[in-house]
């Protein structure tokens, strides 16, 4: 959990989101975003919402700018690569003691979901992956991408994670011929962490 603090904004409504992508759209076309984040955060009271100090909540909506906007900017290019990888956080798993089934291959690095609740989202993302012809890594940290990056010859990277560091590996690929997209959890933590599988369905 990069971030110094923890989030939940599973419960923040829906224009939020909305507006949050119209104000990364516009990042796209101006570059100056930090003020218009940091009033969209006064606007929806994310502080007050969430429980992070003005600060916190300030940088956490500057970071979910930059990530929807990057997405855009990095969309036609990533749908043109053909061979893809989805990297998904072991934190989203229904259970984190030995309820999970998962088996960790050190190999890969991964852990293999066997299936066991049919709403484990880590189970849920997996499949549509899979589905979608997607090699699909279930990761206990973002320390583990770099080698697996290095083993396959991925051309298109989607990323399941916070936000924080979805930022820092955005900028890590941006001078490379990756190409990424990122969804980020919409409530962080060391366990029990969210994500909208709608989100990760539209990115894919
Ligand atoms: S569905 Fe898969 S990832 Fe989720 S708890 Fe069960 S074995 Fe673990």
């Amino acid at each position: 959990m990069p971030y110094g603090f923890s989030f939940d904004l599973t419960k923040m409504s829906k224009s939020f989101f909305k507006e949050l992508a119209r104000v990364a759209r516009e990042k796209n076309v101006h570059r100056r975003i930090g003020e218009r984040a940091r009033s969209l955060a006064e606007k929806f009271r994310i502080h007050e919402l969430t429980g992070l100090n003005v600060s916190d909540a300030i940088t956490l909506v500057e970071d979910l700018v930059d990530i929807h906007a990057r997405n855009l900017s990095e969309r036609k290019k990533f749908l043109e690569t053909k061979r893809r990888v989805l990297f998904l956080p072991h934190c989203a798993r229904k259970y984190m003691d030995k309820r999970c089934q998962a088996h960790f291959d050190p190999n890969g690095p991964s852990y293999h979901c066997n299936q066991c609740s049919p709403d484990c989202l880590v189970n849920q993302a997996t499949e549509l992956g899979k589905t979608r012809g997607y090699d699909v890594y279930v990761l206990a940290g973002g320390s583990c991408v770099p080698q697996i990056l290095k083993n396959h010859s991925y051309k298109g990277i989607v990323g399941v994670a916070c936000s924080q560091e979805l930022k820092m590996g955005g900028e890590h690929i941006a001078n490379s011929e990756l190409r990424g997209q990122s969804v980020p959890l919409a409530k962080n933590g060391c366990t029990n962490t969210w994500f909208s599988i709608e989100n990760l369905k539209r990115t894919l």
